[in-house]
């Protein structure tokens, strides 16, 4: 709101106020004028009917005194005693009449009564009285001898009479004269009308008007007045009588037109204080606007951040220098809908539904991260930030902010130049929203890890790590849409949203472009690597209620394609409870560390000839609470995966070495894992174990797997070597079972060979077996190796095997896995049983 729009409601107001008050004034006024009015010509009417009914009682006193026989007699000089004995002195009082006269048929006067009245009135006290009467009007005109007539006449002033013919009282005539009787409209008669009408009266100067009629004078503002006009009797002259009085009406009608103007006024001071108050605010408003234009000014010119202030009511958006030079577009002061032309078509819809979500009110910054098109036609990451500076309504009228360039902002990773984990949580919280909005809409997660990596980058060295990541991004990025997103959050982790599919298939074929685009080898430093990935793939994100668990998942099927070996795997819910118990494993066996759960048993390796234990293979069990006990092959994996093998086995280690060392003079065979291996802290244990437990290092025996040679030899043959170094002895475990070639074993300083109990298990039936195993016998003579069939669980097998030249073996044939102190009177016993006939343990 500007000071030009308060100032018009300013005048409105006004203008209105003075309209209400004219309108109601004219039409209060009006209202009670005609009032007024109306009770004036009652007043009127009033005086006129007390005039009338006076007239009435006139007629009616001449009439009663002219029918009677008596006043008959008088008249015509029958009875002189008449007026004595009926005409007292208080008869023209108690009739109030002011004169009483009997005229002759002649007009002679007979007998006039007129009190002292006459006198006063000036009115000649003989004879001529008839002559006056009869002069002033047809007074005597009675053509009818039981008339009364009854009117005004004005003399030398108005008189009230009546005159009745004087008959007998049975009418009958010949009438003996007249007789009058009459008032002076007097001061006193007026008094007394005034008092009987309850208004003024005041008798006019007699320019008697001839008509009779009513007229109304407002004479002043406090008086109103009208006059009576009366005729006079038979055409006669007549009077006029004012009658007025105050204009009580009227002044109530002022008094209220006074308070209806107060009441407006103090609504329009009411108005008028609000309007200026905004008034101030504005003005106000608008010097601290200029203000904080004033300040924007100044940190535009050093902002790293381009500035813009978008005027809503011009619609017009200023930008700063910088602001133009981050998008190298020539746009001076784009609008609104120039500005939503730069953003990516895919960003636009969020971009206006923020802004909206902004403007109405509903945000207090408004922030969004969108792709900008630059004016060399590329789309730069840019996040909008601003504010809407609101009017007191709460309007916006303008909003300022900044445009910041995010592909400086750590969105993005530095290596590839792909997307970030940020910015991929970002747009995947926007692919969440849209599927969240919209049925149609769906969009896949590919997980993708690359296998081994960790070997290349460890052997090749980080250089050609990252080479060989960069190579990969390239691939990838032919792999999908460009409206798709690649991002790397991890190490070798890369994490592909496909956005807006159509089909399961759409997904399927990226994930089959993306293996088939890694069959070729890389070409890093000069040396062709070949590797895979595991690809865990996620159909749709709809139903998911955030990013974690969206990833947490394309993880585990990941995570599952890389156990089962498969080049991906698609994630259903039975994965996700499988991961589920997975972990509510490792954290059982994390605390059944600490409770200690574990448990070790021991299997004699025995001299195949005397059967007497030469060493003792330390097996781990584990033990729950309940009793029940879990198989090594169970929790070895998981524990390998978490990385819990560590503890585990320095735990194995410790124990072992220490049970052994107690128990007299013995060998120890311990399994160590190839993460353990691969990990150089098995160096460190085991040279801890044996100097806590004392004892010697070639009682120690260490078993590794076959895996652990192939998965990075280099690395396993420093680790092995140091630990010959200290003085144990290498024992390749389940040999024939992996993929090792017979080559390794010279390039690593191993002791002895463990056939697995597989071809052990076979050789009695299956020539092709025994075959292997005596080949493996005499490889292992040849390479000075000594030989430890295991899994030995028949006589045959025994016999067999020391026929090939095999002094050592195990098997439940001699003993089953069981706690050391069960060995010790076994031992004593072999010890006698030795002497007696060499029985087995
Ligand atoms: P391994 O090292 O090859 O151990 C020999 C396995 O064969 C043991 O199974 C043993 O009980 C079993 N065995 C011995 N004689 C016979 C027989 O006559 N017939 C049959 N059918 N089996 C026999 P166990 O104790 O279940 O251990 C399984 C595997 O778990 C071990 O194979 C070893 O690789 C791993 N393991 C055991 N303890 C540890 C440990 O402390 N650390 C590590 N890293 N791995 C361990
Ligand atoms: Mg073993
Ligand atoms: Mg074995």
């Amino acid at each position: 709101m500007n000071v030009r729009t308060i100032l018009l409601y300013l005048l409105g107001v006004v203008l209105f106020l003075a309209i209400l008050y004219s309108a109601a004034s004219l039409v209060l006024l009006n209202g009670f004028k005609s009032v007024e009015s109306e009770e004036m010509l009652d007043n009127l009417r009033r005086v006129e009917e007390a005039i009338a009914a006076d007239l009435d009682t006139l007629a009616i006193i001449a009439s009663d005194w002219a029918y009677w026989d008596d006043a008959y007699a008088f008249a015509g000089g029958e009875d002189d005693s008449f007026i004595d004995v009926n005409l007292g002195a208080e008869t023209l009082t108690t009739l109030n009449l002011d004169f009483m006269v009997f005229v002759s048929p002649e007009h002679d006067l007979i007998h006039a009564d007129a009190a002292d009245l006459i006198a006063e009135e000036s009115i000649p006290l003989d004879e001529t009285l008839a002559a006056y009467l009869a002069s002033a009007g047809p007074i005597f005109d009675h053509s009818d001898l039981e008339d009364a007539i009854a009117g005004t006449i004005v003399l030398a002033q108005p008189i009230l009479v009546a005159s009745a013919p004087i008959v007998t009282s049975d009418g009958e005539g010949p009438s003996r004269g007249t007789l009058v009787v009459g008032r002076f409209l007097s001061e006193d008669l007026l008094a007394g009308l005034a008092q009987q009408t309850r208004i003024d009266l005041e008798l006019l100067p007699p320019q008697p008007p001839n008509a009779e009629g009513r007229e109304l004078v407002r004479l002043d503002e406090q008086t109103i007045a009208g006059t009576v006009e009366v005729a006079g009797l038979g055409g006669t002259p007549g009077f006029a009588l004012r009658v007025s009085g105050p204009r009580r009406i009227f002044n109530q009608a002022r008094l209220s037109q006074a308070y209806l103007a107060i009441a407006l006024i103090a609504i329009g001071l009411f108005f008028g204080v609000v309007i200026v108050s905004l008034l101030r605010r504005v003005l106000l408003s608008q010097a601290a606007l200029r203000a904080s234009e004033e300040r924007y000014a100044r940190t535009a010119e050093g902002a790293n951040d381009g500035l813009w202030d978008w005027d809503l009511q011009a619609n017009r958006v200023y930008t700063s220098e910088r602001f133009k030079e981050m998008l190298g577009q020539d746009v001076l002061e784009p609008t609104n809908a120039d500005w939503l032309e730069l953003i990516h078509p895919d960003d636009r819809d969020r971009f206006r539904r923020d802004l909206v979500h902004h403007l109405r009110g509903r945000s207090q910054l408004f922030e969004s991260e969108q792709r900008v098109r630059h004016g060399d036609g590329t789309y730069l990451w840019m996040l909008c930030r601003g504010r809407a500076l609101r009017d007191d309504t709460g309007r916006p009228v303008r909003m300022a902010g900044s445009l910041t360039d995010m592909t400086q902002r750590g969105i993005f990773d530095a290596l590839t130049g792909l997307p970030n984990r940020l910015l991929l949580n970002d747009r995947l919280e926007q692919a969440l929203a849209i599927n969240g909005r919209n049925p149609k809409r769906r969009d896949a997660v590919l997980f993708l890890d690359l296998d081994r990596f960790k070997i290349i980058n460890d052997s090749l060295g980080h250089s050609s790590g990252d080479q060989l990541l960069l190579e990969l991004a390239a691939r990838l990025q032919a792999c999908v849409r460009s409206n798709d997103t690649l991002a790397r959050i991890g190490g070798d982790e890369f994490v592909i949203v496909l956005h807006d599919i159509d089909t399961q298939d759409e997904v399927l074929a990226v994930v089959e472009r993306v293996g088939g685009s890694l069959m070729k080898p890389f070409l890093i430093s000069d040396q062709e690597i070949y590797t895979g990935a595991s690809i865990g793939v996620l159909l749709g994100i709809r139903g998911y209620l955030g990013i974690d668990e969206i990833l947490r998942d394309a993880d585990i099927a990941m995570y599952r394609a890389k156990e089962d070996n498969q080049p991906y795997a698609i994630f259903d819910r039975s994965m996700f409870e499988q991961a589920a118990l997975r972990q509510q494993r490792e954290s059982d066996m994390r605390q059944a560390l600490e409770t200690g759960e574990f448990r070790l048993v021991y299997q004699p390796i025995v001299d195949l000839a005397s059967g007497l234990p030469v060493s003792f293979e330390a097996l781990l069990r584990w033990q729950r609470p309940d009793g029940t006990m879990i198989s090594p092959s169970d929790f070895i994996p998981l524990a390998e995966e978490t990385s819990l093998i560590m503890p585990l086995g320095r735990w194995v280690l410790h124990q072992a070495c220490r049970q052994i060392a107690a128990s007299g003079d013995r060998a120890v065979n311990i399994n160590v894992s190839t993460k353990q291996l691969y990990h150089g802290e098995v160096v460190q244990s085991v040279r801890s174990a044996l100097q806590e437990s004392g004892l010697a290092p070639e009682q120690l025996h260490i078993e590794i797997t076959e895996s652990a040679l192939t998965d990075d030899t280099p690395r396993a043959a420093e680790v092995l070597a140091e630990l010959k170094a200290l003085g144990v002895r290498v024992v390749l475990d389940d040999f024939g079972t992996g993929y090792s070639s017979l080559s390794y074993l010279h390039e690593f300083p191993i002791d002895v060979l463990k056939i697995d109990r597989a071809f052990v298990a076979r050789m009695v039936h299956d020539l092709r077996s025994r075959e292997i195993v005596r080949g493996i016998i005499r490889l292992a003579q040849g390479l000075g190796l000594d030989v430890i069939p295991e899994g030995i669980e028949t006589e045959e097998q025994r016999r067999l095997l020391e026929a090939m030249g095999c002094r050592t073996g195990q098997g439940y044939h001699f003993a089953r896995p069981r706690p050391l102190e069960t060995f010790e009177l076994q031992v004593a016993a072999a010890s006698v049983s030795d002497q007696a006939g060499n029985e087995p343990i």
